[in-house]
């Protein structure tokens, strides 16, 4: 195996456990980014963001000295034979893509390389960013070496990160050399997983396709299971009987209140926008984002129909994070839920999530009483929302709803419970789709 001497930009759930899981291979790799905080954490092996088997690594391959560390980016880019970029590339009011921490990146490479490299792009950008990175890197060189820029986009998902990245389903990398492609081939070459090698603008396309299409394949078995509700059929059935087809998969079938995280509701808008731009209107994505905002307030909604107010009601909130085994709250439906009650005149909330509640506080340090186990936020509750399916809340058995709640009234976003089990223990129980 050819070692190379990889720069990683940004250590968020992308850059780092690339970063980490290059080292694993056997690359030499230093990571950068600009919070000074962040990097002293990592420095002392401390993980900082939650996502199962990443600290262990870190720790691992920092003693061993393949991994380290910065925020100086002009010693780490000076000499790396690639520098792989995974900044963050949000959403703006608009719904498209800010792509300003990628150029900010990119004139920080051009700035400080020394000697020929690839740059990668792993961030999700739309279609054609990557000419223009390459372009700008170019523009702004201060040295006279040679720079190409290659896309290889990122499929991993939050709270299985690692084990996506290192078992990867396949690795995609759009280049516009055979250089570049064989130096990216090369690099992967110890996962010893299948790559398909692209043009750099298909390489952008399959990241967005493949995520508008998960979201798509979400937003739909919601909107059926709103037609199952109105006509009397159940969703999880519906569902069952569906993933036995081969073309469809069982994989993505439940329905819920919604996607939320970093990536669906930014690409499906970011898509969106892209193709409004040329002109046309891509109705399959936007049916997946209209459908998506009203089924993250659904139970709201159903609540709201329900309750006269919830001033002075105690309301037992299940669940942070948009889905579990991550800490990331971004676009979490649990977020819409809070901003909805609060905004309505809930002043008594308690929360429980197993590893969401710091981020949670950061947002709303004040106007939520967080609590440490399921069973204080259930204490004489009048209401629960479910908003999360970690382990722990699964763990909950329905007779602890009715002991513990002064009202046994329950919404399952997540369709935690059966139906039936919950209405004979006396549960008034509202799920998605049953
Ligand atoms: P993140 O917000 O968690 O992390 C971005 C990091 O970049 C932060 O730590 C930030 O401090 C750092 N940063 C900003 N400017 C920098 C600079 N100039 N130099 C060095 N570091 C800098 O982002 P993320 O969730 O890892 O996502 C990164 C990209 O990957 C996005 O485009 C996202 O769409 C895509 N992606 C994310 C996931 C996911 O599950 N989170 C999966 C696939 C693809």
């Amino acid at each position: 195996m050819k070692q190379y001497k990889i720069a990683v930009a940004g250590t968020g759930y992308v850059g780092l456990v690339a970063g980490v899981c290059f080292a694993e291979k056997g690359h030499q790799v230093i990571c950068v980014d600009v919070d000074e905080r962040k990097v002293e954490t990592m420095k002392q092996g401390i993980c900082p963001i939650y996502e199962q088997d990443l600290e262990e690594l870190m720790q691992k391959n920092y003693k061993e000295g393949r991994l380290d560390y910065t925020t100086d980016y002009k010693n780490a880019y000076k000499d790396a034979d690639a520098i792989f970029i995974g900044v963050g590339t949000p959403e703006q009011p608009d719904g498209s893509a800010n792509l300003s921490y990628i150029a900010t990146v990119s004139r920080q490479i051009a700035e400080s390389i020394e000697k020929d490299c690839l740059v990668v792009v792993k961030s999700t950008v739309p279609i054609g960013t990557n000419d223009k990175v390459e372009q700008f890197i170019k523009d702004f060189l201060v040295n006279d070496v040679k720079v190409e820029v290659a896309s290889n986009p990122e499929f991993l998902a939050q709270g299985t990160a690692v084990k996506d990245t290192l078992q990867a389903k396949r690795i995609i990398i759009g280049t516009e050399s055979k250089e570049a492609e064989k130096k990216l081939m090369e690099i992967y070459e110890p996962f010893k997983l299948p790559i398909v090698s692209v043009n750099r603008r298909s390489a952008e396309m399959i990241k967005y396709a493949s995520n508008d299409f998960l979201a798509l394949k979400i937003s739909y078995m919601n909107d059926i299971a709103n037609l199952c509700e109105l006509v009397g059929a159940n969703i999880q059935d519906v569902a069952k009987g569906m993933s036995y087809d081969p073309r469809i998969g069982a994989n993505f079938l439940n329905a819920g209140i919604g996607y939320g995280g970093s990536c669906f509701p930014k690409d499906t808008k970011a898509l969106k926008y892209l193709a409004k731009q040329h002109g046309y209107k891509l109705k399959t994505v936007e049916a997946a984002v209209d459908v998506n905002a009203e089924q993250k307030v659904k139970l709201f909604k159903k609540a709201s129909e329900r309750m006269i107010t919830f001033n002075g009601v105690k309301i037992a909130i299940l669940g942070l994070t948009f889905k579990p085994g991550t800490d990331d709250l971004r676009e979490a439906p649990s977020i819409d839920n809070v901003e909805l009650l609060l905004k309505n005149n809930a002043n008594n909330i308690y929360a429980y999530d197993p590893v969401g509640e710091d981020n949670f506080k950061k947002r709303y340090p004040t106007e939520i009483n967080y609590v440490s186990t399921p069973e204080e936020a259930l204490k004489d509750a009048n209401i629960c929302f479910i908003f999360t399916e970690w382990n722990e809340i699964k763990a909950i058995k329905p007779e602890m709803y009715k002991k513990l709640m002064k009202t046994p009234l329950v919404y399952d976003g997540r369709n935690i419970y059966d139906v039936k089990e919950m209405k004979d223990e006396g549960i008034e129980y509202y799920s998605i789709g049953r």
